[in-house]
């Protein structure tokens, strides 16, 4: 008995449309590790180091808020275009569904044939053939997983590191575990990870609605088959399905919208003098794109946008907070200079290290700053002295601002200085 899916080679428009996405996100893929912006990584999220290279910024622990800001972005993005497009991410940009496409499949019809002969030789049981042509799709399928694993981690370990052999021992554990994974997935799992495992697959019932795009039979043109209606009952459009299902059946969760079986029943209707597929995309209600679901999810991404825009228009390449020695208010000293001591923390949020100056905007105040250095994406705290000479009179407290500069930048840090008085 034959087991698994056997999804025929197919081409067709929709076949295009795949190779040219699934190009453009393996070329990002690949390719964006190994790019620097102003001699740092374009793109690495270094997660030992606790930061993130993002196109010449610099993200740290302190940054958290932008990380936030960012996932709820990505995912009512998935959520607002689940609802307008169905599972259109699926179908064309998900990397289980690319690199299925663009590299398993490819790589199993050159070693064994395609649907036809591999369901053949399947069913005549082991040979030497059999084994040898298995054997070697295999170990290509080896290759490949140690390639996109090794490319997964560079996003974190950086490329040159990796792949020059300068990362830890622990960083290697990960590729070869989730090399195994994918090893798994390319030679055995595929189409039981979007059935079984995959969350979104999951979820996305509740996030789409009646007015979601999805592929659809058009039963009022193809039925009765074989008869007046225009399905001949060829069955391509279910020998090319990656997910073993006939969608004349109805909407069915397992489909991805892939659009193979569009594809296929299109070269079968033109063979026929058919203009068009019998399966096509279209929601299942005919509803317009401004409803409650796509206003509300839209309002959101516009909203956190327009925040994450903000924010990093107003960020600082340095961060400055002040505090009051614990336990200390004011000391007069032997000269009758009054003096309070704080703590200065800084935080250099750029790629480059700088020197650290403080001044005061009081103009009698004496400073006693030790010199301060910070790395970059360094974070650091430095004692801060200020001393005021002895004055016949003077309020308990005055207003106090401390003018940190380093790398460019300058910021007004506000305190109190206690007097005494
Ligand atoms: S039914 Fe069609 S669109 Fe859905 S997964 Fe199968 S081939 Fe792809
Ligand atoms: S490919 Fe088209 S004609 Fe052939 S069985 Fe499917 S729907 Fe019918």
């Amino acid at each position: 008995m034959l087991r698994g899916v056997y999804p025929l080679s197919v081409k067709g428009r929709f076949q295009k449309l795949h190779r040219w996405t699934g190009l453009l996100l393996q070329a990002f893929l690949f390719v964006t590790p190994w790019l620097t912006v102003a001699g740092h990584p374009a793109v690495q999220f270094d997660i030992g180091a606790r930061r993130a290279f993002i196109l010449g910024e610099v993200f740290t622990p302190r940054d958290t808020i932008f990380l936030v800001i960012a996932g709820l972005f990505g995912a009512f993005s998935l959520f607002f275009f689940t609802a307008l497009y169905g599972r259109l991410w699926c179908g064309y940009a998900c990397p289980q569904t690319v690199f299925l496409e663009e590299w398993v499949r490819p790589v199993e019809r050159f070693f064994e044939g395609d649907r036809g002969q591999r369901m053949a030789r399947d069913r005549k049981g082991w040979s030497l053939d059999r084994a040898a042509r298995k054997g070697a799709k295999l170990v290509v399928f080896v290759l490949m997983s140690a390639v996109v694993a090794m490319t997964f981690v560079s996003w974190f370990a950086g490329a040159r590191t990796l792949w020059g052999g300068g990362a830890g021992l622990a960083t290697y554990g990960v590729v070869a575990v989730l090399g195994g994974i994918l090893f798994f997935d390319f030679a055995w799992f595929r189409e039981q990870f979007c059935n079984y495992l995959c969350p979104y697959a999951r979820f996305q019932g509740a996030l789409a609605d009646d007015g979601s795009l999805v592929v659809a039979y058009q039963v009022e043109l193809g039925e009765p088959r074989k008869g007046t209606g225009a399905c001949i009952a060829c069955e391509k459009c279910v020998a090319v399905c990656p997910q073993g299902i006939d969608i004349r059946e109805g909407f069915q969760l397992e489909c991805i919208t892939c659009a193979r079986c569009v594809d296929a029943c299109q070269g079968v209707m033109e063979k026929q003098g058919h203009p068009e597929s019998l399966i096509i995309y279209k929601p299942l209600v005919q509803r317009p794109a401004v409803r409650p679901r796509t206003v509300a999810y839209g309002s959101l991404l516009t909203g956190l946008a327009v925040a994450l825009v903000v924010l990093l228009v107003q960020r600082d390449n340095l961060d400055a907070t002040v505090a009051r020695a614990p336990g200390t208010l004011y000391t007069v000293d032997a000269d009758g200079w009054v003096r309070n001591t704080f703590f200065l923390r800084l935080s250099n949020n750029s790629m480059d290290p700088v020197d650290v100056s403080v001044a005061s905007t009081m103009a009698d105040a004496e400073l006693l700053v030790p010199p301060l250095h910070l790395a970059a994406t360094e974070s650091g705290m430095t004692p801060v002295v200020v001393r005021l000479p002895p004055a016949a009179q003077r309020a308990r407290t005055l207003p106090l601002e401390l003018v940190v500069s380093a790398g460019g930048t300058t910021l007004e840090v506000e305190t109190t200085f206690k007097t005494g008085g």
